[in-house]
């Protein structure tokens, strides 16, 4: 590829991702801590460690269906015992087990007094008046400890950590309702221009539909944010003042698409200037040159180029940080590692450019997915990972070593 004087200028003037990544995060708190009830704080960051005020399992209790017993009467086996009630999960035992005896016990049931051991029933006859115990058994067998999950006064969850099914469940176990979490960020989306049209309108001369809504409407979903869809948005000044009003109103985070070059209908922004503050950069990347910054009334905005693939690219490489780290995530950037590359590649001078792959996790190499055009949304829908070729690359051989951004993995540094 021919690399011309100018495109070398604009790309020494231009920011690196790394450099605009490090802006944007430099501006991004983790959002006030709210409480939510369990299911709906899934995904998201606890803001206070949780200390058990009681044991789990409150009682004793046993770990199968069976017979509580005394330990010392089934060391040998066979031995016939006499049954002298039966215990059923959230019931009481009435009486205690004494030398020779045996209660019949379900599972989760409370242990009788006197007894050490349970039997499971397939180790017995499994009868109602007499039982004979066909395997000998140790004492303790079967018997849950009181606080042998979670002990009273011991912190069990901390600050920072990420509420899975796992976590919820232990909150329920304790008995809370709600969690004091950092809540999911609010993602107004909007699509800016003139040729977008809804999705079930006849698409008329010069007409296209309005694909990024429902990708970064998307993406926003798929990392646990909460998007808010505001439509399309003409590529009118008033339109667009109104537009970013709403959504500042209703968001923590806007994003838009479209509209960010310094084409004639080029709105977004001189009406963000006016509303609040942006920075608008070039980036050194390929795809997804240009890309916007700011804040308005509150709100964040990321002003994404309106190219399927840029805009989805923006949104994975600099918003998605920016909702983890407002999210109080800790972990902010997708695995990386290297692969051999299964294809030949040329790319871009001074210019970062994400390759869309296909990458193979047992043979460890990557291909691409084909043409690598900046509308060609296909590219993405085809891909499991980027392929992260640095500025300094302009051509790739087959067999050479390539970094590969797993966008199919969750964040692990
Ligand atoms: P822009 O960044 O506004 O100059 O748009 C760049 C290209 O992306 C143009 O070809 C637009 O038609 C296209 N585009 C902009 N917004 C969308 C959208 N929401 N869905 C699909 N394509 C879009
Ligand atoms: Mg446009």
């Amino acid at each position: 590829m021919p690399v011309s004087a100018s495109s070398a200028r604009t790309a020494a003037r231009s920011l690196s991702v790394d450099e605009a990544l490090d802006r944007i995060l430099a501006r991004v708190r983790p959002l006030a801590p709210v409480s939510l009830a369990l299911l709906d704080a899934l995904g998201t960051v606890l803001a206070e460690d949780v200390v058990a005020d009681r044991d789990v399992p409150p009682f004793r209790n046993s770990a199968m269906d069976g017979y509580a017993v005394r330990g010392v009467d089934v060391a040998i086996a066979p031995v016939t015992l006499r049954v002298t009630g039966e215990i059923a999960a959230g019931s009481t035992p009435t009486g205690s087990v004494r030398s020779g005896e045996a209660m019949r016990i379900m599972t989760g049931a409370p242990m009788p007094d006197g007894a050490d051991t349970v039997v499971r029933v397939e180790d017995t006859d499994n009868r109602t008046d007499v039982v004979t115990i066909t395997a000998a058994t140790k004492p303790g067998t079967s018997v849950r400890a009181a606080g042998e999950d979670l002990q009273r006064g011991e912190t069990i969850l901390r600050t920072g950590t990420v509420l899975r099914a796992a976590e919820l469940g232990v909150l329920a176990t304790l008995g809370r309702m709600t969690a004091r979490v950092v809540p999911a960020a609010r993602v107004a989306v909007l699509s800016t221009g003139d040729e977008l049209v809804e999705l079930d309108a006849p698409l008329g001369p010069g007409q296209i539909r309005d694909a990024n809504r429902y990708s970064l409407a998307s993406a926003a979903r798929a990392m646990g944010a909460t998007p808010i869809p505001l439509g399309i948005v003409r590529d009118t000044a008033d339109d667009l003042r109104r537009a970013l009003r709403d959504a500042a109103a209703r968001a923590d985070v806007i994003v838009t698409s479209g509209g960010v070059s310094v084409g004639d209908h080029d709105h977004v922004k001189p009406v963000v200037d006016e509303l609040g503050s942006m920075d608008f950069w070039s980036i050194a990347i390929r795809p997804g040159r240009p890309l916007a910054f700011g804040e308005i009334d509150g709100a964040l905005i990321f002003g994404l180029p309106g190219n399927p693939v840029s805009s989805l690219l923006g949104f994975e490489l600099f918003v998605r940080p920016a909702l983890l780290k407002m999210a109080g995530r800790r972990l902010l950037h997708r695995p990386r590692v290297t692969a051999t590359l299964d294809d030949t590649l040329d790319t871009p001078p001074g210019l970062r450019f994400f390759a869309r792959g296909v990458y193979d996790p047992q043979a460890g190499t990557v291909r691409t997915t084909g043409p690598q055009g900046s509308g060609i949304l296909r590219s993405m829908a085809l891909a499991n990972v980027f392929i992260d070729v640095p500025e300094t690359i302009q051509h790739l051989d087959r067999g050479a070593t390539v970094t590969v951004i797993r966008t199919d993995q969750p964040e692990d540094h």
